[in-house]
């Protein structure tokens, strides 16, 4: 199937990265958020990352103008209509999920295939509130989307054959690298990285070390590039407790359920990078 029009909706921080490399990989693009000022800020966010391209000689002034010039910017989903593929990047909360599903399950043409961005949530289940669960499918991109190279394609119980290959090409054709995983709680990768995260979060809180101390364990003794108490502030402690609870119901399994720190947290609005504190606190 062709795909030429892309719509994104959700212009956060994965939304925004989405519709860049949509753009840069010659997709028309229409990002969609739900007030302008969103919209406006996920082109603030792209226009900054391309003009650090510009400024490291990695490409033009004019290439610059032109990818910008492949996006337009959306407040109304009733934009679907002309799409071939939807990439929901909204908030990860099912209600909201599902209502954006519902509605573009009637507004985009009988062909267009509707993905989700989610880290977690149930594709199948989210496929079950359209009439099309076969053009249903998971496109989990990477934080940060411009420079990570993995999408973990999620096929839902009815992703057709063919919407898998397809979207397998699209993925390609971003210069990314498709990895197949079947549906089931935290898919691959945030059913492994997710309960490491929590892990280390009870180890402070336990006070078993500062957070520095496990950040550094684990980035010198483990040779990951950053510690987990940093790299959950940059994925976002609300995505991480969501995460946590789905992984917790999806599989009845305690040994998934969320540290008491980790909500404290969340309810105390400290979110990580994006809200200036999380275990760290931020400019
Ligand atoms: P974010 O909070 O930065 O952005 C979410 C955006 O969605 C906001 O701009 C919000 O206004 C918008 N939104 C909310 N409801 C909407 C609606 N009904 N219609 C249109 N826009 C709506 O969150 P994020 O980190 O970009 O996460 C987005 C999705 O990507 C989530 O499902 C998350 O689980 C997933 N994800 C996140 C990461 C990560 O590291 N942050 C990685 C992979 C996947």
């Amino acid at each position: 199937m062709k795909v030429a029009r892309i719509m994104v909706v959700g212009a956060g921080q994965m939304g925004s990265g989405i519709a860049q490399v949509c753009a840069e990989a010659g997709y028309q693009v229409v990002l969609n958020d739900l007030k302008d000022e969103f919209v406006e800020k996920g082109l603030g966010v792209i226009n900054k990352n391309l003009g650090r391209q510009v400024e490291k000689g990695r490409i033009t002034e004019e290439r610059k103008a032109e990818i910008l010039g492949q996006i337009t910017k959306s407040t109304s989903l009733e934009d679907a209509k002309d799409a071939d593929l939807v990439i929901e990047a909204a908030v990860e909360n099912m209600e909201v999920k599902t209502k954006i599903f519902a509605d573009l399950d009637r507004i985009a043409p009988e062909h267009a295939i509707l993905a989700s961005n989610t880290s977690s949530l149930p594709i199948t289940e989210i496929a079950a509130v359209t009439k099309r669960p076969e053009k249903v499918i998971g496109m989990h991109f990477m934080n940060p989307v411009p420079v990570m190279r993995l999408v973990e394609i999620i096929r839902g119980l009815a992703t057709a054959d063919e919407v898998y290959q397809t979207i397998e090409d699209i993925t390609k054709s971003l210069n990314k690298v498709p990895v197949e995983v079947n549906d089931f709680p935290g898919f691959i990768s945030n059913r492994i990285l997710l309960p490491m995260i929590n892990e280390a979060i009870y180890a402070l809180y336990e006070g078993v070390a500062t957070k520095e101390a496990i950040d550094e364990v684990m980035k010198l003794g483990m040779n990951h590039p950053m510690g987990p108490l940093t790299l959950a502030d940059f994925i976002g402690l609300d995505t991480c407790l969501s995460i946590m609870e789905i992984l917790h119901e999806g599989f009845g399994d305690d040994k998934y359920r969320p540290c008491p720190l980790l909500r404290k947290y969340v309810k105390a609005g400290w979110l990580g990078r994006k809200s200036g504190r999380g275990f760290y606190v931020y400019e």
